[in-house]
């Protein structure tokens, strides 16, 4: 049987057609072989890449000896039971093909599962709707993280395999954060937590409605402080209102070029201890600031007890004094707040640490 033949090119196809038995030797195919499963690559041995072709036919997959399926989709393909399909591992993971879609935070169940799969000797299937982008930034990640490589490294390596390949730029954005994190996905990293603003920043243009999650507790509200931890009080009412977790630290910006702010350039990454020229704390949202958030794009913040001025915040994002674009923006200025340390032992008391005016 031979099958339509448009899919992929030439060259990718004798790739995916190599003899199975064979693991990843490249080896000269027939024409009739290579058309067998030609919607789908096999970019690693025993792991493919595919569109939705690749899952329409179970005996494809059965061919391929896969019986593992990853799907990245906005919809969940649906399998005919039968046909080996019971024998089958799936999962899915809802995802669009936009730039703005977050598949950073499900990167490492992904990973896993792909890696799992290895583990128990199954060929596994990572496939999206037309096997370029979304699937792509999948198996991309899985080998940064498997093969220690950078994201162009992988990227540009899996591309020699399919030469169609092409993520969105979001994904490309995604992937590079990745990178940062070392290849694990930390929820309370300060990287993770500005993406995850600026995705929220995207979602809710309007920003009716917050997810809870965003906000870090607010600090009167705990009694024990965290080993290390930096307690950050209103200097004029000495109300507590962050602490050093909630700090989203950046990379110095320098002179006029750091003024011209790339949206998609990751200008976050953690340079612990670098910013002496900043005079401003950039952090997450606090409890306190959600009604003042609400609704509008940017404001004052102010002590919630005796009213002082704080900073300021913008969800489009506002200038550090070093130059570098933080979006979105939570600032506060360091001359308006003392630093006291959090003793660990004794919960709520707190000991004044040396502070530096700018
Ligand atoms: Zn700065
Ligand atoms: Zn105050």
């Amino acid at each position: 049987m031979v099958r339509p033949t448009a899919a992929w090119p030439l060259g990718a196809a004798m790739l995916e057609a190599q003899d199975r038995s064979h693991g990843w030797e490249r080896e000269s195919q027939s024409a009739s072989r290579a058309s067998s499963s030609r919607q789908m690559l096999e970019v690693r041995p025993g792991l493919y890449l595919g569109g939705a072709a690749a899952v329409a036919e179970l005996d494809q997959l059965r061919e391929a000896g896969i019986t593992a399926v990853l799907t990245v989709d906005s919809e969940e393909p649906s399998f005919k039971s039968g046909a080996g399909v019971e024998v089958l591992r799936r999962l899915f993971v809802p995802a669009l093909d936009k730039p703005e879609t977050d598949l950073l935070s499900h990167l490492d169940r992904c990973v896993a599962f792909i890696a799992q799969a290895h583990v128990e000797g199954r060929a596994v299937l990572v496939h999206c709707h037309s096997g370029v982008s979304r699937s792509v930034a999948v198996v991309t990640a899985f080998m940064m993280k498997t093969e220690q490589l950078t994201f162009e490294t992988a990227y540009e390596n899996l591309r020699t395999v399919n030469p169609e390949a092409k993520m969105n730029e979001g994904f490309e954005w995604q992937l590079k954060l990745y990178q940062v994190m070392e290849y694990e996905v930390d929820t309370s990293s300060a990287i993770y937590k500005q993406y995850r603003l600026q995705k929220v920043t995207e979602k809710y243009p309007e920003l009716q409605n917050l997810p809870q999650e965003l906000f870090a507790v607010d600090p009167t509200s705990i009694s024990q402080g965290l080993k290390d931890e930096v307690l950050y009080k209103c200097r004029k009412c000495r109300r507590s209102l962050f602490r050093s977790s909630s700090i989203l630290d950046h990379n110095e910006g320098s002179g006029p070029i750091a003024f011209a702010h790339k949206r998609m350039t990751p200008s976050f990454i953690l340079t612990k201890g670098s910013q002496a020229q900043c005079t401003s704390y950039f952090i997450e949202p606090v409890q306190w600031m959600e009604s003042i958030l609400l609704g509008v794009m940017d404001g004052q913040l102010l002590c919630p007890k005796c009213s002082a001025k704080l900073g300021s915040f913008n969800w489009y994002g506002e200038q550090c004094s070093c130059g570098r674009w933080i979006t979105p923006a939570f600032q506060i200025h360091k001359n308006r707040v003392d630093e006291m340390k959090i003793l660990p032992v004794l919960g709520s008391q707190t000991t004044k640490i040396q502070t530096c005016d700018i």
